[in-house]
């Protein structure tokens, strides 16, 4: 017998909104997720940026913050390799012509860990622009394949880095684990011995790291992956949390920690981009990452949270 409300499912009752929900979720979902970001663009910040410094949204994890003509790149990813070449092992070559377009000025790029999406661009972009790259051990690797070991700072945790008017300090983190939430995906050192044949198995994850930002009197955290060790933390009430939701599902409570942990003013949501499409085009978002579902989560812990999200490339301005 079945109860007002309630569907019958393989033998189960369950509440009517979760079966529809279920059954319609990728299109439902999908429409749900661009609503939510379309309510929530980070144009309209309630704590807006300091005077004069800019962020760029680059897609993925990526973002540019700059000040006082001084570019600090984070983990930028623009060649966006198809998902065929990447499934098939093809090996991955950057896009310069991407790179040119998108991150013209660098003055130093920070890597949080180094899969292909948060790193195959970063030897080419630190060539052309003439920086220094700061990241794991695993980076310094991927640097000296390309010949640029002397362009590698390998950081040191804790440790802070003045780097133009920003201050940068590398906090250990961990990854959230992709393979049915057991391990990480692509996990340990690069130990490839040619840039050039590395496919995306190659470029392994590294050491981990958040990375914490001061500049302008403001504070900036970057959480690349859906995962974090809380006793590693020693910054509390950043202004601005640059949080990775892909992913997500595999950590326990994810949010919830990385709110109480963190407690910042503003949590500008990355990481949601289908990054197997082109960063020019119309965005998807990435499978399963449920942004509507993440904007729900972070109300739960508290409504006092804001939450924002760039479009590909948008640049918001302090005035
Ligand atoms: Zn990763």
């Amino acid at each position: 017998m079945s109860v007002p409300g309630t569907v019958q499912v393989g033998g189960w009752s369950a509440p009517l909104g979760s079966a529809v929900r279920f059954l319609l979720a990728p299109g439902a979902r999908q429409r749900n997720d661009v609503s939510a970001a379309r309510e929530l663009n980070v144009a309209q910040l309630s704590q807006p940026l300091p005077t004069g410094l800019s962020m760029t949204w680059l897609g993925t994890a990526g973002f540019t913050l700059a000040y006082e003509g001084f570019h600090l790149v984070i983990d930028p990813y623009l060649t966006r390799t198809g998902l065929g070449s990447v499934v098939r092992h093809r090996p991955l070559r950057p896009s310069v012509d991407l790179i040119d377009r998108h991150v013209p000025r660098a003055d130093a790029i920070l890597v949080g860990h180094t899969h292909f999406d948060h790193a195959l661009d970063v030897p080419e972009l630190a060539r052309r622009r003439g920086c220094r790259v700061y990241g794991s051990s695993a980076l310094a690797t991927l640097m000296g394949l390309a010949g640029l070991t002397d362009a590698c700072v390998t950081a040191e945790p804790g440790r802070c880095y003045a780097l133009g008017p920003f201050e940068v300090t590398f906090v250990p983190s961990v990854h959230s684990k992709l393979v049915l939430g057991l391990k990480v995906n692509a996990e340990g050192e690069i130990t490839c011995d040619h840039l050039d044949d590395m496919h995306q198995g190659c470029f392994r994850c590294g050491q981990v790291w958040g990375i914490h930002i001061a500049v302008a009197g403001r504070t900036f955290y970057h959480q690349g992956s859906a995962n974090l060790i809380e006793s590693a933390l020693r910054h509390r009430a950043v202004d601005y949390l640059l949080c990775g939701i892909a992913g997500r599902g595999f950590t326990r409570d994810y949010t919830r920690r990385v709110l109480g942990a963190l407690q910042p003013k503003t949590v500008i949501a990355h990481h949601h981009d289908n990054f197997f499409l082109p960063l020019e085009g119309p965005m998807g978002f990435s499978f399963n990452v449920n942004f509507g579902g993440f904007v729900e989560e972070v109300r739960r812990v508290s409504a006092d949270f804001e939450v924002r999200v760039f479009d590909p490339l948008q640049t918001v301005v302090g005035d």
